[in-house]
C-alpha cells in the first residue's frame, strides 16, 4: 500500500478537525500533542460554540473560513464517504486537502516519525454475558463453553501490541460482559501503569446490568475510563439497573455515554449466512467498512466478528484475517496498520462471503437486543447485582 497523501502534508502543523464524534475523543489527545487544532468543524457547531476547548463551528462556517490548512475527518466507513463526496463538492481534493483520520495516523506518523499508530482496537475479556442477544455480533449465544481470558494471558498480549504498535487511539475492552471479568480492575491497573500515556482512550462497553463495586469503580476512575453504556432496556426490562449504573459512575466522575439502537442488521451468520460472490466481496466488505479492529490472543483482525465466529467453531480464519504479532517480524510492524486499512488479499476478509454486515447493502434489520432465550448468570467476584 503507498502513500497517497501529498508531500506538502509533511510540513503540517496547523489542522483543523472534522467531526466531534467518539472517533474524534479517541484520537484528540494525539492528535493536539503533535498539531495545533485551529477548529473543530461539526453540525453540532449551530448549537454550540466549543468542544474539548476547541472552537466549533458548523461545516459551511468551518469551510468559509479555511486558509488552506488540511481537514483531518474525525470519522470512518460510510459517514466519513459522505463528508468526503460533501468536501469534494465543496472544491477539496481527498489526501491533497483532507482525509479520514486513520488514513492520517496510519501514514503521516509513519511516513515522519516512524511510529506505527493505530486508531481503535477492541479486546474481549470474557464471552460470558449476562444477556442472549439473538444478533450480538460477537455471537454469544453460540459459545457453548464461554472463553475467559486469565489475566497472565491478557498481560502479555497487551505487552506484545506494545512491542509493535506506538501509540493506540482507542482500546476498548468489552466481550460478552466485560463486567463479569474478575480481574477487570487489575488489568486496568496494568493499562494505566504500563500503558497509559500510549493509549488515548480506555473504553469498557457495557451492557449496564451489572453494578461495578467500590474498589471496581475506584480503578475505573484512575484508569481514566469511559464507561460505555449500551441500552437493551426496549428488549429487557432493567431500566432501574441502568439508571443505578449511571449515578454510580456520575458519582465518581467516570466518562459515561449511553446508547439506544432500535435495529441493528442481521448478518445472517451462522443459523442463515449469506452467500456472495466471490467478485462481489469487496465492495461487500468496503460497504460495510468497521472503523475499529480487533485485538485477541496475539493477533490484530481487521473485523473483530470474525475472531468470535472462528471461536464457536463455525468458520475457519483464513491468512488475509490477521497480522498474528507472534510470528510477525519487528521491520514488517506497519503491515499491522496497512491491515487495519484494509489491504486484505482479494480486497476481503473470508467471513465477508457468508456475513450480511454492517452495510447499506444488508438490509436485514432486527431488533437491537433481542433476546435468545433466557439465562441464568452465576454471581462473578466483585460485582453486586
Ligand atoms: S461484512 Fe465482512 S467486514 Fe463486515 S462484519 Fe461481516 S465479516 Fe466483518
Amino acid at each position: 500500500m503507498e502513500n497517497r497523501l501529498t508531500p506538502d502534508w509533511e510540513d503540517v502543523r496547523h489542522v483543523i478537525l472534522y467531526g466531534c464524534g467518539n472517533v474524534a475523543q479517541a484520537c484528540l489527545s494525539k492528535i493536539q500533542r503533535d498539531f495545533s487544532v485551529d477548529y473543530i468543524m461539526d453540525k453540532m457547531g449551530e448549537q454550540q460554540d466549543s468542544w474539548k476547548g476547541h472552537q466549533l463551528l458548523a461545516p459551511e462556517s468551518g469551510l468559509a473560513r479555511r486558509t488552506g490548512q488540511k481537514i483531518l475527518v474525525m470519522t470512518g466507513g460510510r459517514v466519513y464517504q459522505e463528508i468526503a463526496a460533501s468536501l469534494i463538492v465543496a472544491g477539496l481534493k481527498e489526501y491533497r486537502d483532507f482525509c479520514a483520520i486513520e488514513y492520517f495516523l496510519t501514514w503521516w506518523y509513519w511516513t515522519y516519525r516512524q511510529e506505527n499508530v493505530l486508531m481503535e482496537l477492541h479486546m474481549a475479556l470474557t464471552m460470558q454475558c449476562t444477556l442472549k442477544c439473538a444478533n450480538c455480533n460477537m455471537f454469544v449465544p453460540y459459545y457453548s463453553n464461554p472463553v475467559t481470558f486469565p489475566l497472565r494471558q491478557l498481560k502479555e498480549e497487551i505487552k506484545l501490541l506494545f512491542q509493535y504498535v506506538d501509540y493506540l487511539g482507542c482500546l476498548t475492552l468489552l466481550g460478552g460482559e466485560p463486567f463479569l471479568y474478575e480481574n477487570l480492575a487489575e488489568f486496568l491497573e496494568v493499562l494505566k501503569t504500563s500503558y497509559r500515556n500510549r493509549i488515548g482512550v480506555i473504553k469498557i462497553i457495557t451492557n449496564g446490568t451489572l453494578l461495578p463495586d467500590e474498589r471496581l469503580l475506584t480503578f475505573l476512575a484512575a484508569a481514566d475510563t469511559w464507561v460505555s453504556i449500551s441500552d437493551y432496556t426496549q428488549e429487557v426490562p432493567y431500566e432501574k439497573r441502568l439508571k443505578e449504573l449511571q449515578s454510580l459512575l456520575n458519582e465518581k466522575a467516570i466518562q459515561t455515554t449511553v446508547t439506544r439502537m432500535k435495529e441493528w442488521r442481521d448478518f445472517g451468520f451462522p443459523e442463515k449466512p449469506f452467500q456472495f460472490a466471490t467478485e462481489a466481496c469487496e465492495a461487500h466488505r468496503i460497504a460495510c467498512s468497521p472503523i475499529f479492529h480487533g485485538y485477541n490472543e496475539g493477533k490484530i483482525f481487521y473485523c473483530h466478528v470474525v475472531w468470535s465466529a472462528a471461536n464457536i467453531g463455525r468458520y475457519r480464519l483464513q491468512a488475509r484475517d490477521c497480522v498474528d504479532l507472534h510470528t510477525l517480524k519487528r521491520e514488517d510492524r506497519h503491515e499491522i496498520a496497512c491491515h487495519c486499512l484494509g489491504e486484505l488479499a482479494g480486497g476481503f476478509v473470508g467471513l465477508c462471503q457468508i456475513c450480511g454486515g454492517c452495510g447499506q447493502d444488508n438490509d436485514k434489520l432486527v431488533p437491537a437486543g433481542r433476546q435468545a432465550r433466557k439465562n441464568a448468570v452465576s454471581s462473578p467476584h466483585g460485582i453486586t447485582r
